[in-house]
């Protein structure tokens, strides 16, 4: 076959390749479209094809995210990036017959951040843009509205300072409040056009003394800069926080939009909102949104004026009403999916300004994924993904409890539903304050962040609260769309609720709260109750629920546990979906107040003969627990992990035992008291008991006292060191499955040995096991069938899965220890760490979302190994990680058997597990494509 080669002269004439960094779009034609959400970010896509279908769309040009790129790469963009943009502008001016903040009819646009994946609030937008001293005067005789005018210049200046020129928000505020002030204006739109020239001309001071330099007056500068700035806002703390929690990647960059500016705020014939096409909290087909009239698009958003419901507009605007209603049913046919959108009203003329996919929560994403297969726009397959599974949660979350609300205890009830659920703690009033308050692990206070509004800024302390109440904004205030996307409770727009952020207060109904006092949310109802509340259960049958979950199954290959102590939760568990039991946490059995006695005799005791002792009065406790879940699981695998942690954790404190023993000369003779109940189950029943026990307690403590518990006498090495403890719990669950199964009850026994790091230590735990399950069954009579496995929670133990799988017949990855130890982190101290290592070397905090880099490839070669000694080696996780989706979606890859998870997540983890088959299957890609 003959090849063509370019001759040397046609190389030399071919102009090198430059890139499309500019798209432009307006008079019904675009550069782009709606599938380049990559190049032109979510907005930029929308705006492209909004134009292409004739809508009425404000002309202008998107700077792509490469741009964006570039700059965070080099520290400013190519000059190819300026020449596209001054091209563009020229266009748009040409098309607008005006110029860039020039001559009587100036040129104004909006310069907004906008990246593939929304993060609302997050990044920076600038309007007005344009503006100047000249133009200021101009637009004033051009609108004849000189109030409009300066007002927009005002705000220009503000958000131009804040954003490019990096001033505080406070010191334009102060300048602002205090003019207010000074002319006894309630509100902003009382201060007059000469009050405003006023307010322009301290703004411009504050511009000169914070940044060093004069507000610009040339247009094409402030363009330029205002682009460099929304480019800068993608690495902001708010932005970069937002990606993390909504695992989005850094390095996707934001896209610009200049638009040309409408106004809103042109007096009474303008307006602006927002909206959605159907209910982004209950899914109900109705068309919902918010508007103000005269008032830009801030006002909104930002919740500073509580907005009108969009049905009034029919009332004010009728014509307008219905060519939004049409555009708007338009646009959800064509996107085939619910659309949030923003439109601006200009003396009477509707203009679209976006439209993409809205956020929703769980229940509102269900209900409108089945009534969009009913009405025919998408097929089943496209439901399942119209979920995100951790959405499911908003099914299981607890609503409060009706019968405990006294009527006289309802602050209000008048508060937004922003977001469902129930919320009950203590209140905070600054996200600071929920941070410091919240504490995290073991030590969580439940807090409650009270606003007046919400700002991307509080972003850190919505992320630990319970639940959030504001008492400004909407429906799609921030507060409302934030905690939305986080399933979080949230009352927004409380207008009864008073909110002093300074004096730390908040008043309603005459009422004075302050921090720390309990207060009640309900999320669903927009009720907010006085006191700590009770909340119940929600009911995981919920119709809708299943049918969607029906409509997923089919595709979910691997199984799914639930990780369950007791009986109670095993219930829910099933409830839930589980198929099963993946882990049974033996020593949650002895924390129970009339266990522990016993527990700690055997802990105490001095050989082999007081051990076995304590050990016998716990048997009869830990069959009756086993029996109960093997009678609830009815023939579904419970796998029942001997005992793992370290022993010290069921004994007092070091430290607390040795002020005990220093203060006990000196005991009053309540103080002796409380030791004596702190102590009686160590045999301390009189006063005079104590001098002896707690020296013995204390002998014992630093006995087992280790530097490292967590690599220390724990795991299979207790039961290595102490087979006495791994015979009772066998012997305990032997007897309760033969037992249950007399009774006809079906078993699926599973013995799972835990911190296993050699053949060795395995052969010894297995060989303890299997001796007493003969010894259970000779004596009963009966046999049942079991599994004797292990869990792969050390790094050694992955890579030596071959040899540990000629005795064991399952593996089970522990992935919380394979993290602390693959890492070498501390599972119990990774906060100190975490903010930190957040910031840039980690993404994620990786025992939350698996590490499929380097844990998950040692659980990858787990799995290979294991599987070539044992083709058939039964594989599951029981990690944390068994119930967050993407980490579901890496064990279905990598060929698990099962995920298990707390009972809670086991629908999301159903739902994960679905989506990670049907995308397999369907050739689509996932559900998560963040
Ligand atoms: C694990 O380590 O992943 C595990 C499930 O065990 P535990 O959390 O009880 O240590
Ligand atoms: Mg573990």
């Amino acid at each position: 076959m003959a090849t063509t080669t370019l001759s040397e002269t046609e190389i030399a004439t071919q102009k090198p390749q430059t890139t499309k960094y500019v798209y432009f779009f307006g008079d019904g034609r675009a550069d782009g479209n709606g599938k380049m959400k990559d190049e032109l970010g979510g907005k930029g896509a929308g705006l492209a094809e909004m134009t292409n279908a004739g809508l009425p769309v404000p002309p202008g040009f998107t700077i792509q995210t490469d741009a964006c790129r570039e700059y965070m790469r080099h520290g400013g963009v190519p000059q190819e990036v300026d020449r596209q943009t001054e091209e563009a502008l020229s266009r748009l001016e040409h098309l607008q017959h005006q110029k860039l903040g020039k001559g009587d009819n100036p040129l104004l646009v909006s310069v907004r951040s906008g990246a593939k994946f929304s993060m609302p609030g997050m990044m920076d937008t600038i309007l007005n843009l344009g503006l100047n001293d000249e133009s200021m005067e101009a637009l004033a005789k051009r609108s004849n509205n000189p109030r409009f005018a300066y007002d927009s210049y005002r705000r220009l200046i503000q958000m131009f300072g804040n954003v490019v020129l990096e001033i505080p928000k406070p010191a334009f505020d102060e300048v602002f409040d205090a003019k207010k002030k000074q002319k006894k204006a309630k509100l902003d739109t009382d201060l007059d056009a000469k009050a405003l020239k006023e307010v322009i001309a301290e703004y411009k001071k504050v511009v000169k003394k914070h940044a060093k330099r004069d507000f610009p007056q040339d247009p094409h500068e402030q363009l330029v800069m205002a682009r460099d700035a929304v480019f800068r806002s993608w690495n902001n703390d708010r932005a970069k926080h937002y990606r993390r929690i909504n695992n989005i990647s850094d390095d996707l960059g934001t896209a610009v939009n200049v638009q040309a500016m409408v106004f809103g705020n042109l007096g009474e014939t303008s307006g602006t909102g927002v909206g959605f096409t159907r209910n982004p909290a209950t899914g109900n087909k109705e068309f919902y949104g918010e508007f103000l009239m005269n008032a830009q698009g801030e006002d909104v958003v930002a919740g500073i004026r509580t907005p009108i419901h969009i049905r009034e507009l029919e009332k004010i605007m009728p014509g307008v009403y219905r060519q939004l209603h049409e555009i708007t049913t338009r646009l959800e046919k064509h996107y085939r999916d619910m659309q949030d959108f923003e439109f601006t009203i200009q003396e009477g003329k509707l203009y679209m300004l976006q439209t993409r996919n809205g956020k929703r929560t769980g229940r509102a994403a269900v209900r409108i994924a089945i009534q969009m297969v009913e009405e025919g726009l998408i097929t089943k397959e496209e439901a399942i993904f119209r979920v995100e599974p951790n959405q499911l949660y908003d099914f299981l979350v607890p609503r409060l409890d009706e019968k405990e609300i006294k009527p006289e205890n309802i602050l209000t009830d008048k508060g937004l539903p922003a977001s469902p659920g129930a919320a009950v703690g203590q209140i905070v009033f600054t996200a600071n304050d929920a941070v410091e308050k919240a504490g995290h692990g073991a030590k969580k206070n439940p807090v409650i962040l009270v606003r007046a509004e919400t700002t991307p800024e509080d972003i850190h302390g919505m992320e630990v609260a319970a639940g959030i109440l504001t008492s400004r904004g909407g429906m799609t205030s921030h507060a409302a769309v934030v905690t939305r996307g986080m399933g979080k409770c949230c009352v927004a727009g409380a207008g009864e609720v008073q909110v002093n952020e300074h004096t730390r207060e908040m008043r309603v109904k005459g009422q004075v709260f302050k921090e720390g006092d309990w207060i009640s949310l309900d999320g669903t109802t927009g009720r907010v109750i006085k006191g700590k509340l009770k909340t119940v259960e929600a009911s995981p049958d919920d119709p809708e629920l299943t049918k969607i979950l029906s409509w997923a199954e089919p595709f979910r290959k691997i199984g799914v546990r639930a990780n369950a102590d007791i009986p109670r939760d095993a219930i829910q568990a099933r409830a839930f979906g589980a198929e099963g039991i993946g882990l049974c946490r033996t020593e949650h059995m002895f924390f129970a107040e009339d266990r522990i006695p016993h527990m700690q005799a055997m802990i105490m005791a001095r050989d082999e003969k007081e051990r076995r002792a304590a050990l016998k009065k716990l048997l009869p406790m830990q069959r009756s627990d086993f029996e109960g879940l093997f009678r609830v699981m009815d023939g579904l695998p419970v796998t029942i992990r001997t005992l793992d942690p370290p022993l010290h954790e069921f004994l007092p404190k070091r430290e607390d035992l040795m002020v005990d023993i220093a203060i006990l000369p000196y005991a009053t003779a309540k103080q002796k008291k409380s030791m004596i109940g702190k102590y009686g189950r160590f045999g301390a029943k009189s006063a005079a008991d104590l001098k002896k026990v707690l020296p013995k307690v204390l002998s014992r403590v630093e006995e087992l006292h280790e530097f490292n518990p967590m690599l220390g006498l724990r795991g299979c090495r207790l039961g290595i060191t102490y087979p006495e403890i791994t015979e009772m719990q066998a012997r305990a669950i032997f007897e309760a499955a033969v037992a249950v199964e007399k009774e006809g009850v079906k078993t699926h026994v599973e013995v799972m040995i835990p911190l296993v790091a050699t053949l060795k230590e395995m052969q010894h735990q297995a060989a303890v096991v299997r001796r007493v399950a003969d010894e259970v069954f000779e004596e009963k009579g009966k046999k049942v069938h079991y599994l004797v496995g292990t869990m792969i929670e050390l790094p050694r133990a992955a890579l030596v899965a071959d040899e540990i799988a000629k005795e064991a017949e399952f593996f089970s990855f522990g992935t919380n220890d394979l993290t602390q130890t693959t890492f070498g982190f501390s599972r119990d101290d990774i906060n100190k760490v975490l903010p930190t290592y957040l910031g840039g070397i980690l993404k994620q905090d990786p025992f939350a979302v698996l590490d499929r880099e380097g844990v998950g490839e040692l659980v990858r070669i787990g799995i290979e190994r294991g599987r070539k000694t044992r083709p058939k080696l039964e594989v599951g996780i029981c990690g944390e990680h068994g119930g967050e989706p993407s980490s579901v979606e890496f064990c279905h890859q990598v060929g698990m058997d099962y995920v298990a998870c707390s009972p809670f997540r086991v629908p999301t983890a159903r739902l994960a597990a679905a989506q990670a088959g049907a995308s397999e299957k369907l050739k689509v890609e996932g559900g998560r494509t963040k």
